[in-house]
């Protein structure tokens, strides 16, 4: 367990010389922010993701997470950035107009393979980009994709 201890103390460190650092210097741009990955202490958050629902649910969830995070970065990176919270629901579906965005899963979902709830996630968070980057370049104007999310699945898929 002394292992264990190391760490703390570079974080520690970090986490002392940002606070000095704060007021010295300011970013002129927005940095994008590393996407934290599922080693956490929490295992109702993964990354940026929190994550509701019973133990079971949550279990399976973060093997889906942890199996995106090791075999597809890409897909991995993109749910970190328009997925905020995945919970268990009655229905599958991605709540993409809340803040912040919702994937809501049923158990038929969640729990037909880690691999296939894998997939799921990724497709969904595609629906939500694809939302967030309407918002984007429309202020102000309901996304198309909000009804016609189902017909545009024959796309993505
Ligand atoms: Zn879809």
């Amino acid at each position: 367990m002394i292992l264990m201890k190391r760490p703390i103390f570079v974080l520690l460190t970090l986490l002392l010389f940002s606070i000095a650092c704060v007021g010295i210097s300011t970013p002129a741009t927005q940095t994008v922010a590393a996407i934290p990955t599922g080693t956490n202490d929490n295992p109702l958050v993964y990354g940026n993701i929190t994550l509701k629902g019973d133990p079971e649910f949550i279990t399976q969830t973060r093997a889906a997470l942890a199996l995106l995070e090791e075999k597809d970065p890409e897909a991995f990176t993109k749910i970190q950035t328009y997925v905020g919270i995945i919970e268990q629901g009655q229905h599958s579906g991605m709540w993409a107009w809340e803040i912040p965005p919702r994937y809501e899963v049923g158990n038929a979902t969640a729990f037909y393979s880690v691999t296939w709830y894998a997939s799921t996630i990724a497709h969904d968070a595609t629906h939500s980009e694809l939302y967030t980057r309407y918002q984007n370049e429309h202020p102000g104007r309901a996304c198309p994709s909000r009804g016609v999310q189902r017909r545009g699945d024959r796309a993505l898929l």
